[in-house]
């Protein structure tokens, strides 16, 4: 699998469901490779965004740029983004191989190219052996592996996961933490993570944004915020006011 690196400029970003403001003047820059997270409380906007820069929901005001393209009109399979969410969403009566390569089909991969990109995208992952298994015979940490799995075959420049590890046990959810920064690494992906957990943001990313009420309060690396939070809520909210 080849992976390009591409940065993502948003530039006054403001979206509304009907009269309903969520995101109000986001702008952000997210350098190629970097592994980026949105940090904050259940309400504040970070699926919203995250959801705005993949191509659901409603049409956002502002520019969106990958890699220096203003994709913010192009529908969802034309950004080069790969999305990964909670809920693990395989397909219940695909085999796991099936379930990998079902991106792949419907783009119209040559079918022996398909096979080597599914075989590699499970090595990545650590479950060729699992290959022929239908979803429901893995573990939940395993599910998630392949959504992960089936999101990096289709090549994308930019990942997207939305607290993808929020289902999981407590210990399983800082192995995978562990994992998902591996191979954001040995990848080299453009990627962000959401999160409502401060402790996650900060042991994973290189820089996160924290958000309240659909605003970006802060941008830093976890050491400047927490050296130097801007405000009471950033304070608060990574545990460092008291
Ligand atoms: P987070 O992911 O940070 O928990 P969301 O982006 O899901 O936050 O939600 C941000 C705000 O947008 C919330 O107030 C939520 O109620 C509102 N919202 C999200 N989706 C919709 C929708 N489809 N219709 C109306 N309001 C929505
Ligand atoms: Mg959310």
């Amino acid at each position: 699998m080849k992976t390009e690196m591409a940065g993502i400029e948003i530039r006054d970003l403001h979206l509304s469901f009907g009269e309903t403001r969520v995101l109000t003047g986001i702008n952000l820059s997210i350098k190629p490779g970097e592994f980026f997270a949105f940090l904050g409380p259940s309400g504040s906007g970070k699926s919203t965004l995250l959801r705005a820069i993949a191509g659901f929901g409603p049409q956002p005001r502002g520019e969106i740029l990958i890699g220096g393209r203003d994709i913010a009109t192009l529908p969802p399979w034309k950004r080069d983004v790969g999305m990964v969410f909670q809920s693990y969403a395989l397909w219940p009566h695909m085999s796991v191989r099936d379930n990998v390569a079902f991106g792949l089909e419907e783009r119209k991969v040559p079918r022996a190219e398909i096979r080597t990109r599914v075989d590699e995208a499970l090595a990545l992952v650590g479950l060729s052996h699992l290959a022929d298994r239908m979803p429901n015979q893995l573990s939940g940490g395993q599910q998630q592996r392949i959504a992960l799995a089936r999101t990096v075959v289709i090549e994308p420049k930019v990942l997207l996961l939305d607290e993808p590890l929020s289902n999981l046990d407590a210990s399983l959810r800082v192995q995978m933490r562990r994992e998902l920064l591996a191979l954001q690494r040995k990848l080299g992906l453009t990627t962000i993570f959401v999160t409502h957990d401060q402790e996650e943001a900060n042991t994973t990313s290189d820089r996160m944004a924290v958000l309240d009420g659909g605003v970006i309060q802060q941008i830093g690396t976890p050491q400047e915020l927490y050296d130097r939070p801007v405000n009471l809520f950033v304070a608060r909210f990574l545990g460092t006011a008291n």
